[in-house]
C-alpha cells in the first residue's frame, strides 16, 4: 500500500536522508527507532507531503504522491498524521477541532460528521469532552483527541512522529494504548517512538535509522535481542 524508493532529502547542502527504501503491507505496523537528528521526523514529512523529497518515488496506493499534481491533495487525505504537540485549535471546541477536516476538506455533512466525531471519541474515551476547548484537557487527553481527529478523515494509513514524547510519564499509557487499539483493528501505521517496550508489543517490524539511512530492520526479535549494526547495539545499550 506504500513503496518508498531510493528517497532522497536535503536541507540545503545537508543530506538528511541518503536513500531510504521500505515497503508497507496493509494492516502492518512499523516502528521506527533511531537517535536524534537521524532524519525519522524528515522521512514521516515526506511521505505525507509536508516536506517536499528531492529524489525517488513514494507510491502509495499505487500512485507516486507528488507536489502540485490534482491528485496530491487527494492521496494525502488518506494518509493521517500525529504530532508530538497536538497541534489542535486552540479557539475551537473538541467536536469541531474533529469535524472541521471532513466538512470542509470532504464535505460531509454537519449531522453526518457530528455523529462521526462522538463515535471517534467514544473509542479514544472523551465521548464526555465533545464541548470543552483544548485548554480544558490534559495533554494526553489532547493526544487522544489529535488522533481522532486524524481518523476523521478515514485515513488508509496513520503515521504517529513521537505521539507521547510531550507528555508527563502518568499520561503516555493511556495514549498508547489508543495505538494499541487501532493496530489491533488493522490500521496500518508508521510510529516514530522512543518507546521501547511498546515498539516491542506492537510492531510487526522495527526500523533503525541511522544518519539518514535505515540501518537494520526486523522483527522486534530481531531488533532488540540480536540487532547487527553496532550503531544499533549503542543505540539499544544507551536506552536500557
Ligand atoms: P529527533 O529524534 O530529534 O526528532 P529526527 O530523527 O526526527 O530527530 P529530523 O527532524 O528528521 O530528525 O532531522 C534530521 C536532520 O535534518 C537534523 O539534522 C535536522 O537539524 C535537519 N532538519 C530538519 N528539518 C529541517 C529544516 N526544516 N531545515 C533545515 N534542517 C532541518
Ligand atoms: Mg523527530
Amino acid at each position: 500500500m506504500l513503496e518508498i524508493k531510493n528517497l532522497h532529502k536535503y536541507f540545503g547542502d545537508l543530506e538528511v536522508l541518503k536513500g531510504i527504501d521500505l515497503e508497507v503491507y496493509e494492516g502492518e505496523v512499523i516502528s521506527i527507532i533511531g537517535g536524534s537528528g537521524s532524519g525519522k521526523s524528515t522521512m514521516l514529512r515526506c511521505i505525507n507531503g509536508l516536506e517536499k523529497r528531492n529524489k525517488g518515488d513514494i507510491i502509495f496506493n499505487g500512485k507516486n504522491v507528488k507536489h502540485g499534481q490534482k491528485e496530491f491533495i487527494k492521496l494525502r487525505e488518506r494518509i493521517g498524521m500525529v504530532f508530538q504537540h497536538f497541534y489542535l485549535f486552540p479557539h475551537k471546541k473538541i467536536i469541531d477541532n474533529i469535524t472541521l477536516g471532513p466538512r470542509v476538506v470532504q464535505n460531509v455533512s454537519k449531522v453526518e460528521s457530528n455523529e462521526q466525531a462522538l463515535k471517534l471519541l467514544e473509542k479514544v474515551g472523551l465521548e464526555d469532552k465533545a464541548e470543552v476547548y483544548p485548554a480544558m484537557l490534559s495533554g494526553g487527553q489532547k493526544q487522544r483527541v489529535a488522533i481522532a481527529r486524524a481518523l476523521a478523515m478515514k485515513p488508509d494509513i496513520m503515521l504517529f512522529d513521537e505521539p507521547t514524547s510531550a507528555l508527563d510519564p502518568e499520561l503516555v499509557g493511556e495514549v498508547l494504548q489508543v495505538i494499541q487499539t487501532l493496530a489491533k483493528e488493522g490500521m496500518t501505521m508508521l510510529i516514530v517512538t522512543h518507546e521501547m517496550g511498546f515498539a516491542r508489543e506492537v510492531s510487526d517490524r522495527v526500523i533503525f535509522v541511522n544518519e539518514g539511512q535505515i540501518a537494520e530492520m526486523g522483527t522486534p526479535e530481531e531488533i532488540f535481542e540480536n540487532p547487527q549494526d553496532e550503531n544499533l547495539k549503542r543505540f539499544i545499550q544507551s536506552i536500557y
